[in-house]
Formats: structure tokens, sequence, C-alpha cells
């Protein structure tokens, strides 16, 4: 069975297990484990923009968020970013 994964929209990080936004534009309520965006709690109650996230995030280091799930092999953050980044324009 393929399962299919959600790309972050503040990091990058390809294996979100929903999407950060439904079509109706509700969040998923998920925490990225990579960046620790909680879409639909970051954004719509503490009222953040993904690239304010970003920042800050790249400003502590870009570290591995969530405590829970372990730091995937070979995450490289950086790569991840910088290939989100060069989506979006
Ligand atoms: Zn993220």
């Amino acid at each position: 069975m393929k399962v299919s994964t959600h790309t972050c929209p503040v990091c990058g990080f390809d294996q979100l297990k929903e999407a950060p936004r439904s079509k109706s534009g509700g969040g998923s309520f998920e925490i990225c484990p990579a960046c620790g965006f909680q879409f639909g709690v970051s954004d719509d109650d503490d009222g953040l923009t993904y690239d304010e996230w970003r920042e800050d995030w790249v400003e502590r280091g870009m570290e591995w968020s969530s405590l829970g799930i372990k730091t995937p092999r070979g995450w490289k953050p950086e790569a991840l970013l910088k290939s989100l980044l060069k989506k979006k324009k």
C-alpha cells in the first residue's frame, strides 16, 4: 500500500501524514516534527505566518523539534528548505 505524504510549507519536511490544510481551509492540527509548526494552531490561533516561523526556526539552528519522533536518518534541513523555497518562486 502506498502511503502518501505531504510537505511542510514552513521547513520543507516531506513526510507529514496529513495535508497541512484541507481543501476547505481547515488546519490538520498535525505538528510538523521537524520545525514544530502546528497547522491550524500556530497560524490560526497564534497568528504566525509560515515565513515568520521559518525565520525563527532557522535562527534557532534548524533543530529537529519533536521529542516523540526520532530524527530521520539522513534528514537534511538545509537541503529541504532550499528546495522548498525554490519551488515557491
Ligand atoms: Zn516543518
